[in-house]
């Protein structure tokens, strides 16, 4: 799936895998642990480079529904575009994002 952002380079976008619902739970969970372990595993897991994984790192938002760049909470749907900033959040919605929010 290409997805795209217009804050991020590069500008066209990137190709992501179409990850499942345990890949998603698990990448939120790293993200929130830690970006940098969530880059290293998509690097190893899914033979991506280190500039897509830092891509996907980065848009995967903490807080389902919030953006992450501009704390807007009604994103709605999987992959959005924020409404206030444009800028792209994989709005998973995924327990670990849940608990965090607790
Ligand atoms: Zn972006
Ligand atoms: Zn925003």
């Amino acid at each position: 799936m290409k997805i795209q952002c217009k804050n991020c380079l590069p500008k066209e976008g990137i190709e992501v895998p179409d990850f499942n619902e345990p890949e998603k739970q698990k990448l939120s969970e790293l993200k929130i642990q830690s970006p940098i372990l969530a880059m290293k595993y998509i690097v190893d897991y899914y033979k991506l480079s280190q500039r897509d994984a830092k891509y996907i790192t980065t848009h995967i938002n903490k807080i389902h529904d919030r953006c992450n760049r501009c704390a807007y909470d009604k994103l709605g749907g999987e992959y959005v575009e924020c409404p206030r900033c444009g800028s792209l959040n994989f709005n998973w919605q995924t327990d670990a994002k849940t608990l965090h929010t607790r």
